[in-house]
């Protein structure tokens, strides 16, 4: 392993920092480098973890002390800063959580005791599922009937997951302020009550239904407008449609990932579409009208004399239909010469006299 910066240098402070200003700066360092400011950037990634394993170690009094003492070899190998915290970094997909939550997450709630949302409150994980809309649904749009399977509030504690009534009576372990001092070598260090979990309140009988977790497993029925242009693999928002929060959090989101189907008649690019026309020989050479299918009904073009294979003829506005931002794509019809299959005799007669006049042709 690689030498480990110095975690002060991290935050760039001094030893001397105050709790306020080791606060301060990783506020500031940690929406610089939060990953979804930085999308694509794996090294905003490593810096964002660097930023929050400094402040979970410096912001704990216990945890600071000992660095101060022995630095980063105050801590064995197998040392997990985050213990102790209300989640762990190294397992967590910091991608979908947003800076406030995650602020919150190691300076709200129980840590800063009684402000706010109270000890524990998390945002609810976002959820991702899929669905298939077929070719003509995702270019025009559609609004759909989805089956989402998300986790709700549990109707029984309303999300609590104790039973209304119970608990809340002061903590008898910390005397209701959510801290205990703990001796240490002949230190006194403050902890978060163990026993409340620094709420300083105690906890209810768990909830049954939900097995004190305050939330259930269901399935909801949604309508979902399907934006007209949608690619193969795009996601529609759902905010807030994800699993619901814990202890009082906000939901999480939900995103619905589009598959989508394949066309005989059109294929994509963009905002346009594409067709294929057949069109004869002789309405190759001579020129002429031609039928090109469209999403609303067939249009007529006019092909100019000596039109080739794969020559392309746009109508305009009749691709992806226009939304608020982008104007409609258009319809590109792609000539292909087929030759008739079979000829009658006087067709052939034709031909071959053609072949006889225009040997290379
Ligand atoms: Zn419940
Ligand atoms: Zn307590």
């Amino acid at each position: 392993m690689a030498t480990r910066r110095d975690y002060y240098e991290i935050l760039g402070l001094n030893r001397k920092a105050t709790e306020k200003e080791i606060k301060t700066a990783y506020r500031k360092l940690a929406m610089k480098y939060h990953p979804d400011r930085n999308p694509d950037k794996p090294e905003a990634e490593k810096k964002f973890k660097e930023v929050a394993e400094a402040f979970a170690v410096l912001s704990d009094s216990e945890k600071r002390a000992r660095y101060d003492q022995g630095g980063h070899d105050a801590f064995g190998a197998d040392f997990n800063p985050f213990a102790g915290a209300e989640f762990d970094f190294n397992s967590m997909n910091f991608g979908g959580m947003d800076f406030s939550q995650l602020f919150d997450m190691f300076t709200g709630g129980g840590r800063g005791g009684g402000r706010g949302r109270g000890g524990g409150a998390q945002r609810g994980e976002d959820i991702e599922f899929e669905i298939g809309i077929s070719f003509r649904s995702a270019v025009l749009g559609e609004t759909l009937e989805v089956r989402l399977p998300r986790k709700a509030a549990c109707g029984a504690c309303s999300g609590s997951g104790v039973v209304s009534g119970t608990g809340g009576d002061r903590c008898v372990a910390c005397g209701g302020n959510g801290r205990i001092a703990q001796g240490r070598g002949g230190m006194q260090i403050a902890m978060a009550c163990p026993r409340c979990r620094g709420t300083g309140r105690m906890p209810g009988s768990a909830c049954t239904p939900c097995a004190g977790s305050g939330r259930r497993g269901t399935e909801d029925k949604l309508r979902v407008r399907i934006p007209p242009g949608i690619q193969d693999g795009g996601k529609v928002l759902l905010s807030g449609k994800g699993n619901a929060g814990i202890g009082g959090g906000p939901a999480g989101n939900a995103y619905l990932r589009v598959r989508v189907g394949a066309d005989d008649t059109f294929s994509r690019e963009g905002r346009n579409l594409l067709c294929e026309v057949p069109v004869g020989i002789a309405q190759a050479a001579l020129g002429g009208t031609v039928e090109v299918p469209g999403l609303d009904g067939p249009t007529t073009i006019t092909i100019p004399p000596g039109t080739r294979s794969g020559q392309k003829f746009r109508i305009r506005g009749k691709g992806v239909p226009a939304n608020g931002r982008t104007q409609a794509g258009d319809l590109v019809a792609v000539v292909q010469i087929w030759p008739p299959e079979k000829l009658d005799k006087a067709s052939r007669k034709l031909l071959e006299e053609f072949r006889r006049l225009n040997p290379d042709r």
